[in-house]
């Protein structure tokens, strides 16, 4: 295989910036580098080393240099890593002599890959390194820590080596055994499957807080212009900002930021940029907040409680009555808890009494209440305690295939089928199980996942 190069840390200005090789010629790359042939290392010491262009021999940065020998390293190849100074132009141009060296420049995720055709870890332990990279929560990175050290590896080997001793005893009563097998074999291949199955159900039955604690809840805060919106939106992110978006590298995109309530990523949708829409009652603007509104999982109206309710604010209210929503009515520290606009809201809602909760994004009274009350509604087990969890869609898709595949298969046993038509769902239940940990999964398959990871990695 080819050697490849990465910067594995990400492009901008730092203390170090650190450059990966991987493959059989990343020693005599680096010596090179070093302009060194004599270049030794032990294995997993540091060696400051300076670095020259090996065309110029103009010394190019002072670096440390670590090398991972095979199969002692994250890809079983063999490894160097170059700790840089953090200045993007050294990098890009250490980077460029690696690849005028033969280099060739990394995939997203072929590092892991690597690891993964060497026997380094398995495929769900692969996607556990994708999942600690890009987790937006402190319990998903737990989740992600537990899946990379093998948990749910672990939690899957026993079902696999149950549902391979039914399949054994079933192509061997195939081979061997002229009669019908009797009852009491059936009846203990049957109570065999019927326990996977259970398994199979417990573990799928864990992929609704997965997904909640992966993918968060996307959260809309709507509302006329100067009702409080940005106020509110700087009140909620808070601490949490600064750990989930200002972290360099990651983008940010104005109109999203990221925050957590009980563990639970949050993502809020300011519609400060749709102010326009709702001034101008104009088609496309409504069409367009329309469409943001209906993607997210919840909208937060927020009211003026020190004023009337406007004309625009019946708008916005007619415009998410059929959404699921929560009204909120800021700047109660203004009314003393005593807002006007309450009554007035029974017949702007016709009635339906949504949930209202009283804040002030500038005292931070009632922010907690908003914050439960905007979680609530998604019955979130204790991230902190709870077990693994299935967060990942595949897993889960696979899961319940394979459950699927068992559950005919016993109806199938019921109706006294033969053992050839039995073991065609389990077979297809075990290379389900098999393409979680990539026993069994395809080269499209793996392409396909590991384009989901980011390069360098
Ligand atoms: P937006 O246009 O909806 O984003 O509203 P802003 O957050 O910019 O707030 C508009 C004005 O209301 C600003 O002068 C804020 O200081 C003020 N404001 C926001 N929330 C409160 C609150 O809870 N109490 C009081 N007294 N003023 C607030």
């Amino acid at each position: 295989m080819d050697t490849i190069v990465a910067l594995a840390t990400p492009l901008g200005r730092s203390g170090i910036g650190i450059l990966r090789l991987s493959g059989k010629d990343s020693l005599k790359i680096t010596k090179t580098l070093i302009n060194d042939e004599d270049f030794n290392p032990k294995p997993r010491f540091a060696n400051l080393r300076k670095i020259f262009d090996f065309q110029t021999k103009e010394i190019i940065d002072e670096t440390l240099i670590t090398y991972f020998q095979s199969p002692q390293s994250f890809t079983g190849e063999d490894v160097i890593e170059i700790s840089c100074h953090g200045s993007p132009v050294v990098i890009r141009q250490v980077l460029d002599i690696c690849l005028k060296l033969d280099a060739r420049l990394a995939e997203p995720g072929e590092f892991t890959l690597r690891a993964l055709a060497n026997g380094q870890m398995d495929l769900s332990q692969a996607e556990a390194i994708r999942d600690l990279i890009d987790a937006n929560s402190i319990a998903m990175t737990r989740q992600a820590i537990r899946q990379l050290r093998g948990e749910f590896s672990h939690q899957l080997q026993p079902l696999k080596d149950d549902l391979l001793n039914v399949i054994v005893f079933l192509e061997s009563a195939l081979e061997f055994v002229e009669d019908d097998l009797p009852e009491l074999e059936l009846e203990n291949i049957k109570n065999n499957l019927t326990e996977i199955i259970g398994k199979l159900e417990k573990l799928t039955e864990t992929f609704q807080a997965g997904k909640l604690l992966r993918e968060g809840l996307k959260v809309a805060l709507v509302g006329r212009p100067n009702v409080g919106k940005s106020s509110l939106f700087n009140a909620l992110l808070g601490q949490d900002r600064a750990i989930v978006t200002d972290i360099p590298g990651t983008t940010r995109d104005q109109l999203h930021e990221t925050f957590t309530i009980n563990n639970i990523p949050v993502s809020l949708i300011d519609t400060a940029g749709l102010r326009e829409t709702f001034d101008t009652v104009e088609m496309i603007g409504v069409e367009r907040s329309k469409r943001i509104m209906a993607d997210v999982d919840l909208v937060v109206v927020l009211l003026d409680g020190s004023q009337e309710l406007t004309v625009e604010d019946k708008e916005i209210l007619s415009l998410i009555k059929d959404l699921p929503y929560l009204l909120s009515i800021n700047k109660i520290d203004l009314i003393n808890g005593n807002s006007q606009i309450l009554s007035e809201l029974e017949s702007a809602t016709n009635n339906m009494q949504p949930k209202i909760i009283n804040i002030s994004a500038k005292t931070g009274e009632g922010l907690n209440k908003l914050q439960t009350a905007i979680t609530q509604p998604f019955s979130t087990p204790d991230f902190n305690n709870s077990g693994f969890l299935i967060s990942d869609a595949r897993h889960n898709d696979l899961l319940l295939r394979a459950k699927s595949e068992i559950e005919n298969s016993v109806s199938l046993l019921e109706q006294k089928m033969s053992e050839e038509i039995v073991l065609i769902g389990l077979h297809n239940a075990i290379r389900y199980l098999g393409e979680i940990t990539g026993e069994t999964t395809t080269e499209d398959m793996l392409t396909q996942i590991f384009s989901t990871f980011c390069i360098g990695k």
